[in-house]
């Protein structure tokens, strides 16, 4: 602060005017009507606490000689930031796709225009119209889940960490479930599978070593307290080298062969054959139904591309003790869920078209030329704005060759090919340099959100739907 606003602080701050006086400030009219008197004047008794505290600074815009317009500003700014919603788009240039930081699979309109249609009044969530009885929330996804996946019923609940949670507390409660030791998987966000056991109130019986596990093992752990058999798809990790899994299709011929349920969690779960869409190959739970599984779990948010959710679909007598249970009504999903998940699976009966419709297979298959071509048109705007923000000769930013990943575990290995920009300093730069400048660009209206790694800052704009979002702000924030 300087000697002349500390000044003018000083002087002010022995005469501040009352929060009523301030109240009635020509500036502060339009804010009172448009969010009410009670958080104005909470925002005026803030500032002027702040300014007597000396805490923060009169903002000193030495072009406002009026002390009071000065405050009145403050307060207005203050409310301006308080008033902004918290939780808002961000532009994910991670170059992972379904960041589960940045809310994963972004939803097609047609689950957007869902959501609003049943949010805004009544529906019939659990209401059989045709019968004029009681109906079941999940009926009105279950029939596309059996057509998509073969299975002959289905229950969702909020997301796949709680689908495994339902199933393991109603099937095998204060019993033991067989997992190979290979697939004790830990996922981002503290779903760690022995702690969810726990939880569950089951016996974890880790059967076989860390890297080979035999059909055989599984049949010697069997004995009276075991409940189920379970394998888990090891989606955010990769054993190589020396290996062996149980084969499912001989776990499940085992677990019939015992009467024990045999389930499947699939993690991701994608309902189309992704090599078709020129990506990897992930397993999808017709396939796992086909191999003889009796349940398969897997999440709406991931490769479905659809709202967080997680199903469990498989044999009708087990669902319907997973439906019955008391803990499906505390895991339950909310309208606005079953809306935009039935929107989106209707999308998958025209598997031809997905690539056009779910926005998270579009990003997923975007071809790197595209990308390239994106980040040539967008170089000269980014040096513009760094050069206008930090003076030229600070930062230089390239187009670069980038590798995306999928993202929330999905195909840990495989990358794919993309395209964006490397931000580098032209100068030794320290890393609190490029911090403060991949801050700047989360300070823009609309977020955007990069990578920093090997001392620089790298966007990738595989997610990046519409150029002009970045290019806009870029060039209003320059001037
Ligand atoms: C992602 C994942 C989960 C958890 O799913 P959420 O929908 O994030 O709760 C569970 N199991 C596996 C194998 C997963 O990949």
């Amino acid at each position: 602060m300087t000697d002349r606003s500390g000044a003018v602080l000083r002087e002010s701050r022995s005469r501040l005017p009352s929060v009523d006086r301030l109240a009635r400030h020509a500036l502060l009219q339009d804010p009172i009507a448009c969010h009410g008197r009670p958080i104005v004047i909470q925002a005026i008794r803030e500032v002027l606490e702040a300014v007597r505290a000396h805490a923060s600074g009169s903002g000193s815009d030495e072009s406002v000689p009026d002390a009071e317009t000065r405050l009145a500003q403050q307060a207005t700014l203050h409310l301006e930031q308080r008033m902004r919603p918290s939780l808002r788009p961000v532009l994910n240039l991670t170059g992972t796709v379904l960041h589960t930081n940045l809310g994963r699979a972004p939803l097609p309109p047609e689950a957007l225009e869902a959501i609003a249609a049943v949010a805004r009044g009544a529906s019939n969530l659990e209401f059989d119209l045709e019968r004029g009885t009681r109906g079941e929330r999940d009926d009105h996804v279950a029939g596309w889940l059996s057509r998509l996946t073969g299975a002959p019923a289905a229950v969702v609940v909020n997301n796949n960490a709680a689908a495994v949670v339902l199933l393991l507390r109603a099937l095998a409660a204060r019993r033991e479930v067989l997992v190979s030791r290979g697939e004790l998987i830990e996922l981002g966000g503290s779903f760690r599978l022995p702690d969810i056991m726990r939880e569950a109130g089951c016996v974890l019986r880790e059967v076989g070593t860390t890297n080979r596990t035999h059909l055989k093992d599984f049949e010697e752990a069997i004995g009276p307290r075991t409940a189920l058999i379970m394998q888990v798809h090891t989606s955010n990790y990769r054993i190589e080298g020396y290996t062996q899994a149980a084969d499912t299709r001989e776990l499940s011929t085992l677990a019939r062969a015992h009467d024990l349920p045999f389930v499947v969690d699939l993690g991701s779960g994608t309902l189309t054959d992704l090599t078709r869409l020129g990506l990897p190959a992930e397993p999808t739970p017709a396939q796992a139904m086909a191999q003889g599984a009796d349940l398969v779990t897997f999440s709406g948010d991931k490769l479905l591309g659809g709202p967080q959710a997680g199903m469990v679909v498989g044999r009708a007598d087990l669902i319907a003790r997973l439906r019955k249970h008391p803990l499906k009504r505390a895991l339950r999903c909310d309208k606005m869920t079953l809306a935009a998940l039935e929107a989106v699976l209707r999308l998958y009966a025209d598997p031809d078209r997905l690539t056009q419709r779910v926005p998270a297979l579009r990003w997923l298959t975007r071809p790197a030329e595209a990308l390239q071509s994106m980040a040539t048109d967008l170089q000269p705007i980014m040096q513009g704005w760094l050069d206008a923000r930090s003076g030229a000769g600070r930062w230089k930013a390239e187009v670069v060759n980038l590798k995306s990943q999928i993202g929330s575990g999905a195909l840990p290995v495989e990358s794919l090919p993309s395209a964006g920009l490397c931000i580098r300093s032209k100068a030794k730069a320290r890393g609190t340099d490029l911090q403060a400048l991949a801050k700047h660009l989360r300070e823009l209206p609309l977020p955007v959100i990069g990578r920093i790694a090997q001392d620089a800052l790298w966007l990738d704009l595989r997610c990046l739907d519409d150029p002009r979002s970045l290019q806009d702000q870029l060039l209003a924030d320059a001037s």
